[in-house]
């Protein structure tokens, strides 16, 4: 004999039937959806110039975790990132390099100085004749991390306050204003 099957409601029925269409309806902008995957998905690039780079790596290792906030995964390609972490030492030698890794990274892409030789030459600002008085005077900075070196944890609140910018943005007006422009 073979099992009486319930007669099936139709499918319109068992899905207001189940309380789905309440649970699942979510409506946002397109700015907020697609700032929110952004902001939880950067990528920095990987590199590192003096010992701020220690702390950077410190913050990617285990005890900090930066996967915790979706920037974990630093990538060895300009090409594939939108974060440049400058951390040490920018010496006139290496601001041309500097310079031109910033230029292969794609829009949208943020920069991030981390210590005070970044910032405005740290130790070295009155007698390092070999050093960058601030690596803004060559790629524009978003974000300031202050120390000598930062703390993994200023590193992360750095991180913290773009993804507040990134947030905020809008992608849809920013290609608009390039139009204009
Ligand atoms: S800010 Fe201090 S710790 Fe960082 S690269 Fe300069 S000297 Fe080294």
């Amino acid at each position: 004999m073979g099992r009486t099957l319930q007669p099936l409601l139709p499918k319109e029925k068992r899905f207001l039937d189940e309380g789905q269409y309440g649970d699942n309806v979510v409506v946002t902008s397109v700015d907020t959806i697609l700032n929110w995957a952004r902001l939880s998905s950067i990528w920095p690039m990987t590199f590192g110039l003096a010992c701020c780079a220690i702390e950077m790596m410190a913050v990617g290792a285990s005890k900090y975790d930066l996967d915790r906030f979706g920037a974990g995964v630093f990538r060895p390609s300009p090409r594939q990132t939108d974060l440049m972490i400058v951390a040490g030492t920018v010496t006139i030698k290496m601001a041309e390099r500097v310079k031109r890794l910033y230029e292969q990274m794609p829009e949208p892409k943020y920069v991030m100085s981390m210590g005070s030789c970044a910032t405005c030459g740290g130790p070295y600002w009155k007698h390092g004749y070999h050093v960058l008085k601030g690596v803004d005077q060559i790629v524009p900075v978003d974000i300031y991390v202050p120390g000598c070196p930062p703390r993994p944890e200023a590193l992360i609140d750095g991180l913290l306050k773009l993804q507040e910018k990134i947030r905020h943005e809008s992608l849809l007006r920013r290609k608009f204003e390039e139009k204009v422009a």
